[in-house]
């Protein structure tokens, strides 16, 4: 009988950012789901990375500190992830906390403009969604849905929130350089999140990987919750032509909408190097 494939989940996400769960529940979640490698990488902050850690010293899962930095590279928004990163790094923390203040103020701003497209107090109503995690347009979103002013969350995204939008504000985060240079400071390994979601050309595409790269990236999102087959095998092919490792996540928010269940997305293809493989074992 062959033996399974151990589930590693790379990319998921708490209540302190847009997720739905704590980091002990999400914890908790990912071991019911079969993941014995799980990362917490919630956008900007590190600040669920203890409370999982701790959930996850009872129970048969290895935690992964990591981390889901918004950058802005010619134009377009890029989500890098730090896989195994050192959560007290100050450069890190210097720079992820500078993306927060951002958010805040994008925010503000996104509540301004709502409020002109008829959405009323966004700002305070996303914030209180929010909690104690960083405000994210996921939040927005959420509110608008409560609304009953869209069906779904991507109709909230097409008709409010995606660029170019009523409520979209164009923020400028942290250069693809910086980011890396916070991760590799804080000894982690920068991966770039979900490369086929972006809508770009794939020449631009390259030249984004090309620039990763030479700032000292390491790896790829190859097999993604949200991935098509094609998809999957597309980038796959880019992490092979640049030498970069492979990584595997589900993007995990919660059970609401379309996101993916913690712990799925596809097996990584055969052709790539997996980017746990010199870890420790797990
Ligand atoms: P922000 O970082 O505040 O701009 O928010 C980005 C987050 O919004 C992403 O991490 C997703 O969780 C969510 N998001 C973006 N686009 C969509 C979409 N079309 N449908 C659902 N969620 C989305
Ligand atoms: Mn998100
Ligand atoms: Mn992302
Ligand atoms: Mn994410």
């Amino acid at each position: 009988m062959p033996t399974s494939e151990p589930n590693i989940d790379l990319h998921t996400h708490s209540y302190f950012s847009d997720g739905i769960l704590s980091p002990a529940d999400l914890v908790q979640r990912a071991v019911g789901q079969g993941v014995s490698v799980l990362a917490l990488t919630d956008h900007d902050t590190t600040a669920g990375i203890a409370q999982a850690q701790a959930a996850a010293q009872a129970l048969e899962l290895e935690l992964i500190a990591g981390v889901e930095i918004s950058t802005s590279w010619s134009g377009h928004t890029i989500h890098v992830l730090g896989l195994r990163i050192d959560v007290t790094s100050s450069a890190l923390q210097q720079g992820i906390a500078q993306i927060a203040l951002q958010r805040e103020e994008r925010a503000m701003e996104m509540g301004r403009k709502l409020e002109k497209a008829g959405i009323p107090a966004a700002f305070e109503n996303a914030k209180q969604l929010a909690g104690i995690g960083l405000v994210t347009r996921t939040h927005f979103a959420r509110y608008i849905l409560s609304l009953q002013k869209a069906k779904t969350m991507q109709q909230v995204f097409e008709r409010y929130l995606g660029q170019g939008k009523a409520g979209f504000v164009n923020a400028q985060w942290a250069s693809i350089a910086d980011a890396v240079a916070w991760i590799r400071q804080a000894g982690g390994q920068a991966v770039i999140a979900h490369p086929a979601r972006y809508k770009m050309t794939a020449t631009k595409l390259r030249s984004l990987i090309k620039a990763f790269k030479e700032a000292g990236g390491e790896g790829l999102e190859v097999a993604y919750g949200n991935y098509s087959a094609a998809d999957m095998q597309k980038i796959a092919n880019l992490a092979v032509e640049f030498a970069l490792l492979a990584s595997r996540g589900s993007d995990f928010h919660g059970i609401e909408h379309q996101y993916a269940e913690v712990g799925r997305a596809p097996p990584l293809p055969g052709q790539v190097t997996p980017i746990w493989k010199d870890w420790p074992a797990h």
